[in-house]
């Protein structure tokens, strides 16, 4: 009689070592499978970071050590990287502070309603005409000449204009469910909270001095829209967002000078990771690869941009990108386990620190699209649009409240 309840505890407590194993084993397997599958491109962080059942440790480029985390620091750390101050986190990373001088911050565990949610959407690029399109080069323009089956004389299409269409209309409707949105930028505007040009006038000889290279106007874009996006990430990371939305609209890469459409039209996804060691050379780039690999950040990404990009093939009715499909998805992406979403090195994928998802909805340069995005015949919150963007904007909705009401 008394070998009954001892043999019971002793099946307890290999049970419950069980599930304590199987409960770490899943912690580090999460770990290593984010690094291996998502942010480890071509092995180029190898000789940089090592992953192991008990601790993850970070190397200089010289190989001395420079950072370790032991497995039971994980969770706390994955705490204190989605809630302290940068100078915080860097202290820590510098081991001039160390976990214990933070507590962890008390998280409610209760998911938030959507009234508590903060969202931010980032309306790719900056142009809010065909003019300063032409400038950030992110435009189209199609004549009879090169496109004979145009019904008018020439199409015009800035990408600036489309994506901060959508992301107004997109706006509002999350603003009816209670949800507080922020955008990053304003109508023809950068993220500095001003025009371009007004930019210009008053920065421009500042910023550009130590960068003799892009004194040449012509070369100045590519110099501005680095600086600027570092800007609008931290519009973005200042917000403190439980997401971000970044939207773009694509063209067909292989339709070189884009004077007439093209016969291809394609949804995709991109999330955090592909990182290099380039990636990794600051404090602040090594935080966040940390990051990625101790928080569900990734995770989330992944789960929010594979709504968005099954509801864009839904409601829009075109085909879900595969790899074949694109040289920059063969060859720059890693693909997530799930269709149409890729991890991709971006700026922003780098450095927003929230769950995020940079949704291409279309191929402007389409022969099924081109047109169509230029007749605005639809009126949404005041906001004149055409039907495709209409459909863009309640692809991004239907996701995001999905992916919150599960
Ligand atoms: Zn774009």
């Amino acid at each position: 009689m008394v070998n009954v309840p001892l043999a019971m505890r002793f099946a307890c407590i290999i049970l419950l070592w069980l599930l304590n194993f199987v409960a770490v084993s899943q912690t580090y397997q999460q770990i290593k499978n984010r690094f291996d599958n998502y942010l480890n491109y071509h092995a180029g962080l190898n000789s940089r970071v090592q992953i192991e059942t008990n601790k993850i440790i970070f190397y200089n480029e010289q190989k001395q050590i420079v950072f370790i985390i032991l497995k039971d620091d994980w969770q706390k750390m994955a705490v204190l990287l989605k809630t302290l101050p940068q100078d915080s986190l860097e202290k820590i990373f510098r081991n001039e502070a160390t976990l214990s001088n933070y507590k962890t911050p008390s998280i409610n565990p209760a998911k938030k309603s959507l009234s508590e949610l903060k969202i931010m959407i980032d309306p790719g690029h900056i142009a809010g005409n065909i003019s300063m399109a032409r400038i950030e080069q992110k435009y189209l323009h199609f004549t009879k000449q090169n496109y004979p089956a145009l019904k008018q004389d020439s199409i015009d299409i800035a990408e600036g204009v489309l994506t901060f269409q959508t992301a107004s209309v997109l706006k509002k409707m999350l603003e009816e469910k209670g949800i507080t949105v922020a955008l990053t930028r304003q109508e023809n505007g950068t993220s500095f909270g001003c025009s371009y040009d007004e930019w210009l006038k008053t920065n421009k000889e500042k910023k550009i001095k130590p960068h003799t290279t892009v004194s040449n106007g012509k070369f100045f874009m590519p110099f501005f829209k680095d600086y600027e996006l570092q800007q609008r990430a931290k519009v973005i990371n200042d917000f403190k967002p439980d997401m971000t939305i970044i939207i773009h609209y694509n063209v067909d890469e292989k339709n070189i000078d884009w004077k007439k459409p093209s016969n291809k039209d394609f949804c995709v996804t991109f999330i955090p990771g592909c990182l290099t060691a380039d990636n990794i050379k600051t404090v602040q780039g090594q935080l966040n690869l940390l990051r990625l690999l101790l928080t569900d950040d990734l995770d989330e990404s992944e789960k929010i941009s594979s709504l968005v990009v099954n509801q864009l093939s839904k409601q829009l009715n075109i085909p879900i990108a595969k790899k074949q499909d694109a040289t920059y998805l063969s060859e720059h992406c890693m693909s997530a386990s799930t269709e149409g979403v890729y991890s991709r090195n971006l700026a922003l994928c780098r450095t927003v620190q929230s769950p995020l998802v940079y949704g291409e909805c279309l191929y402007q340069d389409s022969e099924n699209e081109c047109y169509a995005l230029t007749q605005n015949t639809e009126t949404a919150y005041g906001i004149k649009t055409n039907k495709r963007v209409m459909l863009a904007a309640q692809s991004f909705y239907n996701a995001i409240i999905n992916f919150y009401s599960k």
